[in-house]
């Protein structure tokens, strides 16, 4: 049942990803009162009622699909930890989505790295368990660092979806499941994989 992540397609993708939420979004989000599929949309939820571009409505409901990394294929069963699943992800969406949304993946743990080091009212609302897994992230970004992240054309996107990430952890929001946004995301594969 699972494609490998060589036979994932244009085609199959979309419909992969919702598997995912499907079996999978019920998983712990670890210390958050809220489950991953939840966490998710959420984001995207909150996006779209925000009326956001669909980059970053599709940039938050994706952030963080590289957790689920053994369904791609990418990591070991020894691997517990939660190791760079920013990478795993980005990596699994990069063959079908624009870089502005796989920037949004890639980069949300570094944007949180970021903010800290540049807006000090953020790290205070930042949830515990969020500052914990801070520390293990390597802290706030050194002056060099923030230098350098600056330069991604996509930053604004990408800090869009961190604050998305961030308020995606309330423990009573109703969203609708991820089918609601699938043709969205079919369609912005469509239009990039036509290219
Ligand atoms: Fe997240």
């Amino acid at each position: 049942m699972k494609p490998e992540i060589d036979r994932l397609t244009p085609d199959n993708i979309v419909d992969f990803i919702g598997s995912i939420f499907d079996r999978r979004g019920g998983e712990e989000y670890l210390g958050e009162p809220v489950n991953m599929g939840q966490h998710m949309l959420q984001g995207a939820t909150i996006a779209e009622q925000n009326c956001q571009s669909e980059e970053i409505i599709v940039g938050a409901l994706l952030h963080d699909i590289g957790h689920f990394t053994s369904e791609f294929g990418t990591f070991t069963m020894n691997d517990t930890e939660d190791r760079h699943h920013e990478d795993a992800g980005a990596e699994v969406l990069e063959r079908f989505f624009p870089s502005v949304v796989t920037d949004c993946v890639r980069y949300h743990v570094a944007a949180k790295r970021y903010l800290c080091a540049t807006r000090p009212e953020y790290f205070q609302r930042l949830s515990e368990a969020s500052v914990h897994s801070l520390n293990l992230q390597g802290g706030p970004m050194t002056p060099a660092e923030v230098a350098e992240f600056e330069k991604n054309p996509n930053l604004d996107h990408i800090i869009a979806v961190r604050y998305l990430d961030d308020a995606g952890k309330r423990p009573n929001m109703e969203t609708p499941d991820y089918w609601h946004f699938a043709p969205m995301v079919q369609r912005m594969v469509d239009q990039y994989t036509a290219q």
